[in-house]
């Protein structure tokens, strides 16, 4: 699953690999098309940006909202470059006047008024670390709401905090040292800040080692050490799916109250 840091590396990269291209061709599709793709023709790319785990791409007035999901993957092309897959497999194709831009397997390709995407998913998500509307207050009064569920679980409500998936939510819980068992209202305020600044650290760390093409395994404490020790105390690290959200979990039960 691409997380927030992951997508937004993504987009800075797409962001600079299709600068100045305007749209001369493009093929999409998906059931998501609310307005001509036709009309993006001529229009120009102004970059590419991220609201959570959705990569928005701006044509002017409108925009395509991409969610790459598990097996999704957004390239550049120059023309004339051989491409990964056959053109039949791609879901969206924007052509250029140098370079195509082109989404496989991606299982959301949404196009519309640029106005609209980005309404749609400010009501229906979070606030985001790796965006401008960050609030620390929001993310923490959105946590709080919950009291009757796990801090395990809610953490990957995407309207609770945007852009948070397994890898993050384990690790942060870590960082909070806070079980992911434990119901939210049984959380000191203490606690909670905690989890909101370990969400803020973490997501921006990610994504600088991911925007320098580097791997995040160094950093995690927690995520996928099946059988591991834990680094700060020695312990076992316990492993098990977490209801219910059937997850894959991580916990050292020693630092994790
Ligand atoms: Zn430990």
């Amino acid at each position: 699953m691409v997380e927030g840091p992951t997508a937004k590396a993504i987009a800075i990269k797409i962001s600079q690999k299709f600068e100045g291209e305007t749209v001369k061709d493009i093929i999409v599709k998906s059931k998501r098309v609310f307005i001509e793709p036709k009309e993006l023709l001529n229009k120009k790319f102004n970059g590419s940006d991220t609201l959570g785990k959705n990569i928005i791409l701006f044509f002017e007035d409108n925009a395509i909202r991409v969610h790459l999901m598990m097996f999704g993957s957004i390239h550049v092309y120059e023309m004339g470059e051989p491409l990964l897959k056959p053109l039949e497999r791609a879901r969206l194709l924007v052509e250029g006047v140098r370079k195509k831009l082109v989404v496989y397997n991606a299982p959301v390709v949404e196009i519309d008024r640029r106005e609209k995407i980005l309404d749609r998913l400010m009501s229906t998500l979070g606030p985001d670390p790796l965006t401008e509307g960050w609030s620390r207050e929001k993310a923490a009064e959105n946590i709080i709401r919950f009291e009757r569920e796990k801090i395990g679980t809610i953490l990957l409500d995407q309207s609770v905090i945007a852009g948070i998936g397994n890898i993050l939510r384990n690790e942060i819980l870590f960082r909070a040292k806070v079980h992911p068992e434990r119901r939210v209202e049984s959380l000191s305020v203490e606690e909670v800040k905690e989890i909101v600044l370990a969400c803020e650290r973490l997501c921006r760390k990610f994504l600088e080692l991911k925007v320098k093409g580097k791997g995040i395994k160094e950093i995690l404490y927690v995520y996928n050490r099946y059988r591991g020790k834990c680094r700060i105390c020695g312990e076992n690290i316990k492993f098990y799916m977490q209801k219910p959200v059937n997850r894959k979990t991580f916990v050292c039960e020693n630092c994790q109250k």
